[in-house]
């Protein structure tokens, strides 16, 4: 049987970072399902078609095909034969991604291709609905979180880092609204699964986190 870790939680609580780090300690698989999300949005963003949009983004569902791929460890996300990896990581695609992420036919497509992936593998999956809906027998459980302040104050300073010169207030406000529309969509929102342990990194360090989790996991 396959090691399954799922870490669900809110936009810029670290979910990634820890989850990569941890694969790697761990010599698990790192599943961005984020990732696959954006890649869909990426695709209607160039089709021009609106987020509101339902009938439309539901029809053209089955033109998309989103893989992914491991180079060197890391994940790559193909969208239709093409590496989106390095084109996905906007404000626009993110936002787009949450908006789009509501509908039915785009949800039951990425949840088979995330199932699939994890019957075979030991992997450490991070998401919305992991622990909830894709991978409801995960071994462990985890909801990573962080108090809005702090999840701004670090896309921030990766914004400065990036040699952006990023509004703060924006940032919070975005995330606020991501929150908001992640937590109350109809199909499997982002919520903490009854035997999800919660994890606050607002005090604590990428390490601190690490290590905490990966007790979790050895027990
Ligand atoms: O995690 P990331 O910011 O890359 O995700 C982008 C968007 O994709 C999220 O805001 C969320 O709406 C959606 N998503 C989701 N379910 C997942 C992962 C991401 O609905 N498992």
């Amino acid at each position: 049987m396959a090691m399954n870790v799922a870490i669900d939680g809110p936009a810029g609580a670290g979910k990634s970072t820890i989850a990569k780090a941890i694969a790697a300690k761990m010599g698990y698989v790192y599943v961005d399902t984020g990732a696959m999300y954006r890649a869909m949005a990426l695709y209607f963003l160039r089709e021009g078609i609106a987020p509101t949009d339902e009938a439309k983004i539901s029809s053209v569902v089955d033109n998309i095909l989103v893989s992914i791929k491991y180079e060197d460890g890391a994940q790559h996300v193909i969208l239709n034969g093409e590496d989106v990896t390095g084109m996905i990581r906007t404000e626009e695609v993110g936002n787009m991604a949450s908006s789009t992420s509501v509908y039915a036919p785009v949800r039951t497509k990425l949840v088979s291709l995330q199932q699939e992936l994890a019957k075979t593998t030991d992997v450490i999956m991070d998401g919305r609905d992991i622990g909830t809906v894709v991978l409801p027998n995960a071994d462990v459980k985890i909801f990573l979180t962080a108090s809005v302040e702090c999840r701004a104050k670090r896309r921030f300073d990766e914004l400065v880092a990036k040699g952006e010169t990023p509004d703060f207030d924006k940032i919070a406000k975005d995330i606020e609204e991501r929150d908001y529309r992640d937590s109350h969509r109809e199909i499997s929102p982002l919520k903490q699964a009854d035997d999800a342990i919660l994890v606050d990194s607002s005090e604590m360090n990428i390490d601190q986190v690490v290590e905490t989790i990966i007790s979790y996991i050895n027990k």
